[in-house]
């Protein structure tokens, strides 16, 4: 209820929470019950408002946050070239109202992206590359690392989550059973960075029985792999961004990067700038409609038969994620409780 735009005025018997940025309209009652006020979530409007305030209607700064924190020339083009769905039209010298502060705190080392493709492959999966990134942040669930999949075609992107480097292995072999099974061809080569993770014997092995090509790159000359490099700059650019934003603490660092990710797999780059990344891997046209800004407040209704005659009807979270396996507008969410 503190979300900007939100205006609570109180009186003897209650209050009454109003939008500000919707002329003033009414959108939740709250009760007085002794020394409590109950708010009536179940006025129709209250949780879908909720979310609209994490969502961008036709708010091109609220869009920006959406879409990762995205510079506005790359985001009109989108929106211009019908690049995906579900995008409202935002005026050619539209812009922000705002300097977007947590742009400033998260992106200050940003370097521009290539104007030309470094790309060596002509189709999906004859190249991956793949890098580790290490934070000193511990995550909620315990992870230090993620290793990163990328395909040097599409430029599209798969991470996962570690707790040890040593997972990275294990991450390969269920990253190449999902993206041949999706594509019916066989990965060729694998390009990564010179961390021992990728030298175990079975890793090895198992290249050679598979017949893929191995390509070691320096480690300590990270332009060599300037993909993976690239992606892991940028990711961390917006994930700082996205953090600062709602200043939620750095072990968010997780679902922030699973969201970033999720983004930059559904907005262009200049190297595959014709059509977004996901939709060169999969041929299908995306919709961005669904999207929230990461760490925006909502208030979720508890069913009858989750909660007590005593329980709120109502629980108070945080956005932090896309579910992966449903459609349409369903979102991952963590009750504040749980944040430390
Ligand atoms: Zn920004």
């Amino acid at each position: 209820m503190v979300e900007p735009g939100l205006q609570i005025t109180f009186n003897p018997n209650g209050c009454f929470v109003k939008d500000m940025k919707n002329q003033g309209k009414l959108i939740a009652k709250g009760e007085r019950n002794g020394r409590m006020l109950t708010l009536d979530v179940n006025m129709p409007e209250v949780n879908s408002m909720l979310f609209t305030h994490g969502k961008g209607a036709g708010n091109i700064g609220i869009w920006h946050k959406q879409v990762g924190h995205v510079n506005l020339q790359r985001f009109k083009l989108m929106e211009k070239q019908k690049l995906v769905g579900g995008l409202p039209k935002f005026g050619v010298k539209e812009v922000m109202s705002e300097v977007c502060e947590a742009c400033q705190l998260g992106k200050q080392a940003r370097h521009p992206f290539p104007t030309q493709t470094t790309h060596v492959s002509s189709k999906p999966l004859e190249m991956i590359h793949s890098n580790v990134w290490t934070t000193k942040t511990e995550s909620i669930g315990e992870c230090k690392y993620y290793v990163s999949f990328i395909d040097d075609h599409t430029r599209m992107m798969w991470v996962y989550f570690m707790k040890h480097k040593g997972e990275v292995f294990q991450h390969f072999l269920n990253f190449k059973a999902m993206v041949e099974k999706e594509k019916g061809v066989n990965i060729k080569c694998l390009r990564f960075d010179g961390g021992g993770e990728y030298f175990s014997n079975e890793f090895s092995e198992y290249l050679k029985e598979h017949g893929i090509q191995r390509k070691y790159l320096c480690s300590y000359s990270p332009q060599q792999n300037g993909v993976a490099e690239r992606k892991n700059r940028h990711i961390a650019e917006i994930t700082c961004a996205m953090l600062n934003e709602k200043n939620l603490p750095n072990y968010f660092w997780v679902e922030a990067i699973a969201i970033t990710v999720y983004i930059m797999n559904r907005t262009p780059i200049v190297v595959v700038h014709s059509m977004t990344l996901e939709e060169k891997f999969t041929s299908k046209k995306l919709d961005v409609s669904h999207f929230i800004v990461f760490g925006c407040i909502a208030c979720v209704h508890v069913p009858n038969e989750k909660r007590s005659k005593l329980d709120p009807k109502a629980e108070k979270c945080i956005f932090i994620g896309y579910s992966s396996k449903q459609k349409g507008y369903d979102v991952s969410i963590l009750p504040l409780r749980n944040c430390k």
